[in-house]
């Protein structure tokens, strides 16, 4: 649904006044983040599905340069990254006004830390296991892959780095989270063919197809219970509670 265009003069003067020196973000930064801008906000929408050729050739650089940035743009806050699979990346982009209302009240808020690491100042500190995103921090996202042992969930194949992705079980779109126990590595024809289908109906059309014997099948619906009670816990990283 569109909304209401913001004052597009308005919006320029805070992303040079406000956004880029708050944010720290340099000039590369900024074209990305005015890119998805354009984009989204100034034609009266939220959010923008997009794939990292597209990003890419918008910017007149390479898909892993175009990654890179929008990672940096997430961890600062100007961005949220709502979905990421094999149709693309769906993102929703703040308005520089937005991006100040997120921000700590206090005036004594702590400054940004370095890049790439998710900004401290926009996630609440994680206490427990249940607190921490797997899905947009880095290290976290490697411990699910660890906990998989770099096979595919679904089929068990093995994950080649470059084919690999996370699925979330319980797909955004149904308010499935990113929670330890939503994730599951996953390799990329698994996680279009599932898209935002029930898990136990791709392990099941896996069985019919022959690729998973009646007795994996059994032991993958089992997996898919242990992970949603919460048994199928990845080994974290060091400090990684106070990541959030
Ligand atoms: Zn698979």
């Amino acid at each position: 649904m569109k909304t209401k265009l913001p004052n597009a003069a308005h919006v320029w003067k805070q992303v040079d006044d406000f956004v880029m020196p708050t944010l720290r973000l340099n000039a590369i930064d900024r074209a990305v983040y005015s890119h998805l801008l354009r984009h989204t906000r100034l034609e009266g929408r939220h959010r923008l599905r997009f794939t990292r050729a597209w990003l890419a050739k918008g910017m007149g650089f390479c898909g892993n340069t175009a990654r890179s940035y929008l990672r940096r743009l997430v961890s600062r806050g100007a961005i949220r990254l709502i979905e990421c699979n094999y149709e693309g990346n769906l993102v929703e982009v703040f308005l520089p006004d937005e991006i100040r209302a997120r921000l700590p009240k206090s005036p004594h808020r702590p400054l940004l830390g370095k890049l790439p690491k998710p900004s401290p100042i926009l996630r609440p500190a994680a206490t427990t296991i249940d607190d921490l995103d797997f899905f947009t921090t880095p290290s976290l996202r490697s411990a699910i892959y660890a906990r998989e042992r770099h096979a595919c969930f679904y089929c068990l194949r093995r994950l080649k780095k470059r084919a690999q992705c996370l699925d979330h079980v319980v797909a955004q779109m149904h308010s499935g989270g990113n929670s330890y126990r939503n994730l599951v590595a996953c390799c990329v024809e698994c996680n279009a063919r599932k898209a935002h289908k029930p898990a136990a109906d791709l392990l099941c059309r896996l069985f019919r197809e022959r690729r998973l014997p009646a007795a994996t099948l059994a032991s993958r619906l089992r997996a898919l219970e242990a992970l949603s009670a919460g048994k199928l816990r990845p080994r974290l990283p060091k400090n990684a509670l106070r990541l959030g």
